[in-house]
């Protein structure tokens, strides 16, 4: 954990998932789903996925010591698919969208005995989400915060952080007598929760993805009624981010605090960011954002020249180097 006084919070802590062993929040939910396909005679495991689950699935398959089969879509980046396929998975790449993919695996999870670890696996999964909360508590001194920031896809992890703070209240582990709020982050190029919130409505509509968030771009999030409920329950909040906000939120976490974090980790400090801007917080308010993915993953977001930088060119002279360089 560590904390920035830079958006005028005190009190902010940032919950760092980007140095995990594959780099996201995914070994998480994978661990746990793994563990329980392993305890109960699964053999295989199985996912579809567009990066930091496949990156998961595989490691901790190889650690396990089962067979996995990792479905991607055909056209993924190579980047990607490096980093998969070190780990020695059967990486099954379906000439179609994620979409496509993700309905093939649920019909071959009806015909094969594996374990699938984003559909019959799924409850599994979702537990692990709830090891961050566990951690935050145990980290603040079994203090509960005042608000915690998630990023949203499915809604899958949001659900189960509300769980685990209840859990931890009632079994009288963290000391308080309500959950933080729950705020809820995604990119406005992928919103169908924001959406919904911002119309005052819990039905949630699907929408086409459009954002440099891939990893969290899901257009139709299964939880998101719930996300909505929740937010609203606890005193939270949905927010949501543009690309420039994301990637200026990316570099702001980089330049302040020494964290690289991917374009989902800039939806979710874009969201901190715009409202301790917009004056949501009187500033000495516990505040935890969960960082869900490392910036090595879409180092591509901020490829650009950055006006931020200092970059000089020079000839290798002491010369050259003093024409540029005033110390
Ligand atoms: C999967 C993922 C999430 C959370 O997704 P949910 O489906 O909402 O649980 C958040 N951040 C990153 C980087 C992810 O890979």
């Amino acid at each position: 954990m560590t904390r920035s006084k830079e958006l005028g919070l005190s009190r902010l802590y940032l919950k760092n998932d980007t140095m995990n062993p594959t780099n996201s929040f995914k070994d998480r939910v994978v661990s746990v789903a793994i563990s329980w396909a392993r305890a109960h005679g699964f053999e295989t495991i199985g996912c579809a996925s567009t990066g930091n689950l496949a990156n998961a699935v595989a490691a901790y398959s190889a650690r396990a010591g089962l067979e996995s089969f990792v479905f991607i879509p055909a056209d993924l980046e190579p980047a990607k698919i490096s980093s998969t396929s070190v780990f020695g998975p059967n990486l099954i790449a379906v000439r179609g969208n994620y979409d496509q993919v993700n309905r093939l695996c649920s019909q071959l999870v009806e015909s094969y005995p594996w374990a699938f670890c984003n559909i019959n696996v799924r409850p599994f999964y979702a537990e692990g989400s709830k090891t961050l909360d566990f951690e935050t508590a145990e980290q603040l001194g079994w203090q509960v915060p005042d608000e915690v920031i998630i990023p949203i896809a499915s809604g899958c992890q949001f659900v189960k952080h509300h769980r685990a703070w209840g859990e931890l209240l009632d079994l009288g582990l963290a000391e308080g007598d309500q959950r933080p709020a729950l705020t809820g982050a995604q990119a406005l190029g992928c919103a169908p929760v924001y959406n919904a919130w911002r119309e005052g409505t819990d039905q949630v509509m699907p929408v086409k993805p459009d954002t440099i968030a891939k990893s969290i771009a899901i257009g139709n999030p299964s939880d998101g009624t719930y996300v909505i409920r929740m937010a609203r329950e606890t005193g939270g909040v949905v927010e949501a981010v543009s690309e420039q906000e994301i990637v200026d939120s990316i570099k702001l976490l980089a330049r302040t605090e020494g964290i690289f974090t991917e374009t989902a980790g800039g939806v979710t400090i874009g969201v901190l960011a715009k409202l301790a801007r917009a004056g949501r917080w009187k500033g000495d308010e516990t505040i935890v954002a969960y960082v869900t993915g490392h910036g090595l993953k879409t180092a591509d977001a901020v490829a650009e020249p950055d006006g931020t930088a200092h970059r000089f060119e020079i000839d290798p002279t002491l010369k050259s180097f003093r024409e540029v360089v005033e110390v």
